[in-house]
């Protein structure tokens, strides 16, 4: 099977990655994908590690210069994946001032306070402090509360990985109401979402998210998918693709790449 992009995907430019853009392109390349595009974290939330870390300047004349070395060889697109931009709005807002080829947007913190802007302890969603303290019900509820403000704000491409908890609680948590209203307001402003194959590198069986929810999108009169790794080093890279695109392949949604914000079946 030929496996054409990998939509999500790391470098330095993000602090929790190891490995530079040309590594990382010359692996894509290796492993015969067409395109690959780089969606380097972008947060404002104190407690993350990529907290004020990305430079778009940089980041930017990497691209270029990946361009010109790998331009011939496969297409490298750019993009971000934006943390929690309904709590902060004016840096989207700036943010989006920049060019990219995709936007992304992705919750990974919960257990904030209803009042404001406050993250209590143990908020990402995979921290050892919340297993304990929330149930994993609680996990996906609260996360699913959030990614609903995520949606309506809108001003995005694509939403990241829609059922992220599962990759560290190792199970699912589907609500079929809450999803059915995520979704709804997907199509309705023409996101798409990505099926993100990091959890069957961590030992689940399922992308993030797999069919149960894919189907919903699908039927609430949703086409557009894209399909990434979330690698943050060269071996992760288009890993576990085979399982992804077998998927959209039979729902028959529509497996494309975002250039220049628009989105291009392939
Ligand atoms: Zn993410
Ligand atoms: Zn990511």
């Amino acid at each position: 099977m030929r496996l054409l992009a990998d939509s999500h995907v790391h470098t330095k430019f993000s602090a929790d990655a190891k490995d530079d853009m040309f590594d990382m392109c010359k692996t894509a390349v290796d492993r015969g994908l067409s395109y690959i595009c780089f969606t380097e974290h972008v947060d404002y939330n104190q407690f993350d590690a990529s907290y004020h870390y990305f430079n778009y300047d940089k980041y930017s004349d990497a691209i270029e210069r990946a361009r010109e070395k790998f331009g011939d060889k496969i297409q490298v697109l750019s993009g971000i994946e934006f943390g929690e931009p309904h709590v902060y709005q004016k840096e989207f807002e700036k943010m989006l001032s920049n060019k990219f080829d995709v936007v992304m947007a992705a919750i990974h913190y919960i257990g904030r306070d209803k009042v404001g802007v406050h993250w209590v302890d143990g908020t990402y969603e995979y921290d050892h402090v919340l297993f304990k303290d929330y149930t994993n019900e609680r996990i996906f509820h609260e996360y699913y509360e959030e990614l609903l403000q995520v949606v309506k704000l809108g001003g995005f491409d694509v939403l990241a990985h829609l059922d992220n908890p599962k990759r560290y609680l190792k199970e699912s948590g589907h609500e079929e109401e809450i999803i059915g209203e995520i979704v709804h307001e997907l199509v309705n402003a023409g996101i798409a979402i990505e099926i993100n194959t990091s959890p069957l590198r961590r030992g689940y069986h399922e992308c993030t998210p797999d069919f149960e929810i894919l189907k919903q999108y699908l039927d609430f009169g949703g086409t557009r998918v894209s399909i990434g790794s979330d690698a943050h080093c060269c071996r992760e890279v288009a890993m576990n693709f085979d399982y992804a695109v077998n998927l959209v392949r039979e729902h028959k949604a529509t497996l494309g790449i975002f250039k220049n914000r628009c989105f291009i079946t392939i």
